[in-house]
């Protein structure tokens, strides 16, 4: 018998009706003859609401109770879903983190280690539907611990893995992988493959419908991946080790956008060998990782800026851990600027034709948008820009790649 994932997003997921719809789904596979798995996220808007009030209780707060706190919205939703699926007939019930996902690491960003799949093969083979809350493992001293925030694709890659289902199906609130967000480009054209190198970059550049560690665990362990609605029986979009040959191809996949940046600048470093490193060492210390970084010595003078950039949730924590090291560092000044926004162009075309790069720069220059920074990769260039200029950003470097769709996206903005 097929084995496969379903994992339903929040949207999906919030409030009984959309529940409901979700356990006819469920059960339309099942009754196609499919052992059925389902990961589950909170309900749209709990984790967030759960983030805030561990803030609000305390700003400092022990990372272990704030997994206590906000693993809870994927229970709540596992256990509905169980009952929803029994009201309508159907064999299933819900096993929790603890019981099936081992986790190491930093809580509040851990890495999933071991899927114990005997628990589910039993279930699975007497005709149960297993349903499982994403987001959720249980850490090496025994508690509760959370993947990190989409972290719920990422259960159910592993899951997926960890079964050895035959694919992995990502049901979320847009109906596959568009060229860009559709919901800042409603022209966005729907992707109907994309490579896993590619959904890589484009989920590392903010493209937030699969979590990056998904993508990377999917194309390591070779496991089939879809992104299709929970709402619209429509073809979604596959997440392939090799596009079909058929396929036409842009050079450019699509364009991701990142809210999730913070810059910050040490102006009057000494120009020496392990200036850098002196800064990047507490940053790295208190496990906050730097993205786009710009170093350049200012001419004739000795002394040199750097720039770089971390998670906005974390400016607070590495402002601090520098300013500590003041005196071993040596800096004149230290700014942050929590307004930028990183916009990228993907696609493996970058990796043989350098005029794309050059392309995406006269476009922002057209625009006049300013670049604070850069970095790239084989196959991706980013932008560190004003995050007031991110949507117009978007908007000019699709078009100007041709990825403008000639119509307005249909169920784009679902
Ligand atoms: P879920 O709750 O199902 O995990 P997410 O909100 O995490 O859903 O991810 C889906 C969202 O990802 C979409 O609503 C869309 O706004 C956003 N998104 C960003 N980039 C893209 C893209 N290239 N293609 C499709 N959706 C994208
Ligand atoms: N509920 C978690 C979050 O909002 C995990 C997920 O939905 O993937 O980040
Ligand atoms: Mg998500």
């Amino acid at each position: 018998m097929p084995r496969i994932v379903m994992k339903f997003g929040g949207t999906s997921m919030a409030g009984i009706e959309r529940i409901r719809s979700v356990a006819a789904r469920v059960m339309r596979e099942a009754a196609a003859g499919n052992q059925v798995l389902v990961v589950v996220s909170a309900m749209a808007g709990e984790t967030d609401r759960l983030v805030q009030l561990c803030r609000e209780a305390s700003a400092l707060h022990d990372h272990k109770e704030f997994d206590v706190v906000v693993a809870s919205g994927e229970q709540v939703t596992a256990g509905l879903l169980a009952m929803t699926l029994q009201g309508m007939g159907a064999t299933a019930r819900s096993f929790l983190g603890w019981q099936l996902v081992r986790a190491s690491g930093t809580h509040g960003n851990a890495r999933i280690q071991t899927i114990e799949s005997a628990m589910l093969d039993e279930a699975l083979s007497g005709g149960t539907i297993a349903v499982i809350p994403g987001f959720q493992g249980v850490s090496e001293d025994g508690r509760v611990a959370t993947l990190g925030r989409g972290g719920s694709d990422t259960s159910a890659v592993a899951i997926a893995t960890g079964v050895k289902a035959d694919r992995c199906d990502i049901y979320t609130d847009v109906d596959g992988v568009y060229t860009t967000d559709p919901r800042i480009v409603p022209r966005a054209t729907k992707l109907a493959q994309i490579s896993f190198e590619e959904m890589l970059e484009l989920a590392g550049g903010g493209a937030k419908v699969l979590q990056t560690r998904s993508v990377a665990l999917a194309m390591r362990k070779g496991m089939p991946l879809r992104v299709l609605s929970a709402f619209e029986d429509v073809s979604g979009t596959e997440i392939v080790a090799e596009m079909g040959a058929h396929m036409e191809r842009n050079s450019i996949a699509g364009i991701a956008a990142d809210r999730n940046e913070a810059r910050i600048t040490l102006t009057g470093i000494a120009d020496r060998p392990g200036a850098v490193a002196a800064v990047l060492a507490p940053i790295a210390e208190v496990g906050i990782s730097v993205d786009m970084i710009v170093h350049a010595a200012t001419a004739g003078e000795g002394a040199s800026d750097l720039t770089f950039t971390v998670p906005r949730a974390s400016l607070t924590v590495a402002r601090s851990a520098i300013e500590r090291e003041r005196d071993a560092i040596g800096y004149a000044a230290l700014l942050t600027d929590d307004t930028v926004a990183k916009v990228s162009i993907v696609g493996v075309g970058i990796r043989s034709n350098p005029s794309l790069a050059a392309k995406m720069f006269e476009t922002l220059a057209e625009r006049r948008i300013n670049l604070l920074a850069v970095s790239s990769s084989e196959i991706k260039v980013s932008a560190l820009i004003a995050e007031g200029e991110l949507d117009l950003a978007v908007r000019a470097l699709h078009t100007a790649f041709g990825l403008d769709a000639p119509t307005v996206a249909a169920g784009a903005a679902a």
